[in-house]
């Protein structure tokens, strides 16, 4: 197997603010996966808060390619993901990009939509969520009107009550539609984390994700006997080791396929999410067409998807995934289901 890898910036439609920061761009690296005539597709994105850059990615990748142009066959993914995994601690979107190619590529190789060999029905995918980042509310209440084909607004949260209050009173003054609220780390006093959520949940919130610092277990389990509104992890959970401890602390988990090194690992997550009584959002980062349909190929397995990564971007280098009235609508191509466009 030849492995290839270039730099790819996506540049955002709309300067996207959360709690730490706001960016207009997004680095990733774009990767193929050709063997016997067959060419794969994978994606890396690296918002820069993760700690990942497109310079380590390359880096990584080299290595990665070694090991898959020494692989035998590429079914056997079984070996050959664990064997990149080992490679070096971290590097999850460099793995999750390799694990995309090598997936896409056994579909294509078998000339089948990869969702019909995971065994899930595609009627079943969940409708999506389309994310409004912070900002003044004017511009809220425009992207909250540009955002009417979606039913469920995830908003971004996190800074000081009357910030956030604006925000949600913003979005109610243009639409109904429920709301998922991500506070990304932002409300670090549980009390006043408490009070933002009891507000919120008479306001046809279905959920709060990540309210409090990623390792405040203690503080997400105190919050999570008091709200009357579902928490899931996102920060706090990056990869299968870390499902177990969210028991009793969070209802849910975030599963990126960017956190977990991709399919194979994120698959896992779900069956032991489930087994563990914890509810599953299945979510993205700012993506082209290729990871966010990867992602998508999972999507009838959870309960609640953000998928919105490939819209939030001017360049998607790819058709993929696409969402009509509100719903995950996976295309009928083997893979992943993308094909290459022009930008
Ligand atoms: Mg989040």
């Amino acid at each position: 197997m030849i492995l290839r890898h270039r730099p790819y910036t996506l540049r955002l439609r709309h300067a996207f603010g959360i709690a730490s920061n706001t960016r207009t761009s997004t680095p990733a690296t774009l990767v193929e996966l050709e063997h016997d005539g067959i060419t794969g597709f994978g994606e890396a994105s690296m918002p820069p808060y993760l700690g990942e850059t497109p310079a380590g990615a390359a880096a990584f990748l080299d290595r990665a390619a070694a090991v898959l142009a020494e692989a035998r066959d590429p079914f056997h993914r079984e070996e050959i993901l664990p064997a990149i995994d080992a490679l070096a601690p971290g590097h999850a979107a460099a793995k999750a990009a390799v694990d995309i190619a090598l997936h896409d590529w056994i579909g294509r190789r078998l000339e089948l939509p990869l969702y019909r060999l995971l065994g899930v029905d595609p009627a079943k995918a969940p409708v999506t969520s389309f994310t409004i980042g912070i900002d003044a509310p004017d511009v809220v209440r425009e992207r909250t009107r540009e955002a009417s084909p979606y039913r469920i607004i995830k908003v971004k949260l996190g800074r000081d009550d009357t910030a956030d209050r604006a925000m949600i009173e913003a979005i109610r003054s243009v639409s109904s539609v429920p709301i998922t609220v991500d506070a990304n780390q932002g409300w670090a006093d549980r009390e006043r984390a408490l009070r933002m959520i009891e507000w919120l949940a008479g306001r046809n919130v279905l959920f709060v994700e990540q309210p409090v610092p990623k390792e405040s277990l203690d503080d997400a389990a105190w919050l999570r006997a008091r709200s009357p509104l579902p928490l899931i992890a996102d920060e706090s959970v990056q990869r299968l080791v870390d499902v177990p401890a969210l028991r009793g602390v969070y209802d849910g988990i975030n599963i990126k396929l960017m956190k977990c090194t991709g399919l194979r690992e994120a698959h896992r997550m779900i069956i032991v999410a489930r087994s563990l009584g914890l509810k599953v959002m299945l979510g993205c980062m700012t993506e082209t067409s290729c990871a966010v349909s990867a992602a998508a190929q999972l999507s009838p397995l959870v309960d609640w998807a953000d998928l919105d990564g490939a819209l939030l971007i001017a360049n998607d280098c790819f058709e993929g995934m696409t969402v009509v009235d509100g719903r995950i609508t996976l295309p009928d191509r083997p893979g992943i289901g993308i094909l290459p466009r022009p930008v």
